[in-house]
C-alpha cells in the first residue's frame, strides 16, 4: 500500500499518458474499448486487447490506487515494446482503473474512496460496479495487479490461486534483478520468500476476480517506490514482456 505522494521526482505528465496510449493503439490496430466509463460518467476506463483469437487469456491491471502510477506507465512501456509473437496469450491490459486518482496523483478516488476494497459487498457502488463491469463474460487465466509500496524495500506479491509456480517464477525472476521483500511477515499477513500465500480477505479487485471464477490465478504485485521511478517502471514493464513470452510455461 502506498500512502504518501510520489518523491520529488522529475515524473512524467499523467494527461500525455492517455494521449499516448490512445495513439499507440490507433497506430497500431489494437483494440481500444473505452465504453465502460467510471461511476461518474466523466472517465473511461480503458480497455485494451491482444491477440484477442488466443486462448489463454492475461489479465494486466493497474492505476486502482491513483498514485500508485509506476503500473499504468509499465503497462504503457510494455506496450511500446511488445511484438506479437505466435503462442502469447490474449492480453487484457486495464492500464488506469482510477483515471480521476490517477490524474490528480491520488490514491482515492474523487470521492475519496479506496476502489480496492469492498468488491464484495451489495449493492455494489457506482464506481467500483463500473470496474467490475470489465470483466463480464472473461474467463482469464492469471490476473495481475500492479500496486505500489512505499515502507517495504522490496517486491512482493499476494497470491490467490493454488497455481504455485506460476507466482514462484515471478518472484524468482524479480529477485534475480532486484530485491524482493524476504519478511516473514508483511503488515498482517504471514509471507515466504516474497509471496503472502494465504491473504486475509482484503474485499480487493484481485481477490474479487479469483473468488467469482473470473480469473483461475490472480496476484497483486507490491512494486517498493523505494526504487526510482524509471528503475521500477521499466523492470516491471520487462518484468510483463517475460510473462507473456513465457506464458506457455506459466499457464501450463
Ligand atoms: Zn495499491
Amino acid at each position: 500500500m502506498r500512502h504518501s505522494a510520489p518523491k520529488k521526482e522529475l515524473l512524467p505528465n499523467p494527461v500525455i499518458y492517455f494521449q499516448r496510449l490512445e495513439k499507440l493503439c490507433a497506430e497500431r490496430g489494437y483494440l481500444l474499448d473505452k465504453s465502460v466509463r467510471t461511476g461518474d460518467g466523466l472517465h473511461p476506463l480503458y480497455k485494451i486487447i491482444l491477440n484477442p483469437s488466443s486462448r489463454r487469456t492475461y489479465c494486466f491491471a493497474a492505476g486502482i490506487h491513483g498514485n500508485e502510477i509506476s503500473g499504468p506507465w509499465a503497462i504503457l512501456n510494455f506496450l511500446l515494446g511488445y511484438k506479437a509473437r505466435p503462442g502469447d496469450p490474449r492480453i487484457i491490459l486495464l492500464p488506469v482503473l482510477n483515471p480521476h486518482g490517477f490524474l490528480s496523483n491520488k490514491r482515492l478516488n474523487q470521492n475519496r474512496i479506496n476502489l480496492n476494497r469492498r468488491f464484495f459487498r451489495r449493492p455494489l457502488l457506482a464506481a467500483r460496479r463500473q470496474i467490475a463491469k470489465l470483466f463480464r463474460g472473461e474467463a482469464i487465466d492469471f490476473f495481475l495487479s500492479l500496486h505500489e509500496d512505499d515502507e517495504k524495500k522490496g517486491y512482493y506479491l499476494y497470491r490467490y490461486g493454488a497455481h504455485e509456480h506460476i507466482f514462484q517464477q515471478i518472484i524468482d525472476w524479480l529477485k534475480a534483478r532486484s530485491s524482493v521483500c524476504l519478511s516473514a511477515r508483511i503488515y498482517a499477513d504471514r509471507a515466504a520468500g516474497g509471496i503472502v500465500h494465504h491473504p486475509r480477505s482484503d474485499g480487493s479487485l484481485e481477490e474479487w476476480v479469483y473468488r467469482r471464477g473470473k480469473a483461475a490465478q490472480s496476484a497483486c504485485l507490491e512494486v517498493p517506490d523505494a526504487q526510482l521511478f524509471n528503475h521500477r517502471t521499466r523492470l516491471v514493464s520487462k518484468m510483463l514482456s517475460f510473462m507473456v513470452s513465457q506464458s506457455a510455461d506459466l499457464l501450463r
